[in-house]
């Protein structure tokens, strides 16, 4: 499976930039380490001006010279990820006419197993809405990381298209077709119950990254407790050193006191012997309070510290694009070493399979990491068996 969460490198801005620019109405193509973009006076995005501007894939000003510099600190990058976050623009792209290339699945394109044939029929028309969201984490102390994440499901049954967000984030090819931004056709209840279950996608699919960050802050919490309570048993170590010195200091004045001969000295010791009083009940008192809070495990503190180590999730969708498609099946004809096997498994046109495999002996989801074996004309996973026979 492939990880679509990404932290926002030089290929993701460039990624974002074309998907959220096709989005908004514009064309992108790609021309060497430049995104050329002709912007339509009927496009939505007020980020450049109708015409054509060409944006450089590159930190370096020698190579920008007076074009727009693209990378993930530019000012267009950071400008369109202010103008998504605010906008959210909703496109449409027909994958019916322009996308009839068959997509494989992963299971398969990482098997040995060779394709003899595949056929694709249709069945339905349906609708598919994919969302590039911006996943932000932070705490308030100083972590902050982002993710750009794609997900995709299917607007009737709500199940995720992994294969079309997968897609989406792809690599792109200099001679790869653009895609025809065209205005939606959904309703805006369908777009909103569709990006609610999304983001239920993308929180679900984000939380392994979310999970490190929140331990990588709760040990930095840990860390500091300890630091503060070690802090303060060495305050309570020197809080009781003060206090047997004080304690002895009142014992030799009411031993001197006794001892005195004149009237005025005795008073004298006794005053300075009431001041130690004093300071000792303060010292006993500063001593009770720090010995409970310790054994309570200094509870403020500790809230504190974790209020600061928090996370705050954020999920804000970037665009959202509608896809109709064809929904069909796909028959796969397979062979490998004298087995061979037909397949027939939902999918759809430029969405890529929509329904998983299992193993027929452990029936184990089949996957790129545990793709497809033939064992007698038997579907298998390569676990069940790791070497062909
Ligand atoms: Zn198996």
């Amino acid at each position: 499976m492939t990880d679509t969460a990404i932290a926002v490198t030089q290929t993701a801005a460039e990624r974002f930039t074309e998907l959220y620019l096709e989005t908004c109405g514009c064309s992108v193509r790609t021309h060497e380490d430049k995104l050329v973009v002709d912007v339509p006076e009927t496009a939505s995005t007020a980020l450049l001006e109708p015409g054509t501007t060409t944006l450089v894939c590159s930190a370096d000003p020698e190579r920008t010279g007076n074009d727009r510099a693209l990378n993930p600190e530019s000012e267009t990058f950071q400008e369109l990820l202010r103008e998504a976050t605010t906008h959210a623009p909703v496109g449409r792209v027909d994958l019916t006419e322009t996308d009839t290339e068959i997509r494989l699945p992963d299971w398969l394109v990482e098997s040995d197993v060779s394709v003899a044939s595949t056929q694709f029929q249709p069945y339905y028309d349906r609708t598919a809405v994919a969302g590039l969201f911006q996943v932000g984490v932070e705490t308030v102390s100083e972590y902050q990381t982002q993710l750009l994440r794609v997900a995709a499901i299917d607007t009737t049954s709500h199940t995720a298209l992994p294969a079309l967000a997968d897609r989406l984030l792809g690599q792109t090819t200099p001679d790869s077709t653009p895609f025809e931004a065209n205005p939606p056709t959904i309703d805006e209840d369908v777009v909103r119950t569709s990006l609610e279950s999304l983001q239920e996608h993308v929180v679900e699919q984000v939380e392994p990254s979310i999970t490190e960050i929140r331990e990588g802050a709760t040990r930095a919490a840990h860390a500091e407790q300890e630091e503060y309570r070690q802090l303060q048993d060495q305050r309570i170590d020197e809080l009781e050193t003060e206090l047997s010195r004080v304690t002895e200091k009142i014992e030799e004045c009411s031993e001197a006191a006794e001892a005195a001969d004149e009237q005025t000295e005795r008073l004298a010791k006794l005053q300075e012997r009431k001041e130690l009083k004093t300071e000792r009940d303060e010292l006993q008192a500063d001593l009770q309070e720090l010995r409970e809070a310790r054994s309570r495990g200094f509870p403020e503190k500790r809230q504190e510290i974790n209020d600061r180590h928090s996370l705050h999730v954020t999920v804000e969708p970037l665009t959202v694009t509608e896809y109709q498609y064809e929904q069909g099946e796909l028959e796969l004809n397979v062979s490998n070493a004298g087995d061979k096997a037909s397949i027939r498994i939902g999918y759809g046109n430029g969405v890529g399979i929509t329904e998983s495999l299992d193993c027929s002996r452990c029936e184990t989801t089949l996957s790129s990491e545990n793709p497809l074996r033939l064992h007698n004309d038997e579907i298998c996973c390569t676990h069940c068996h790791p070497h062909t026979t």
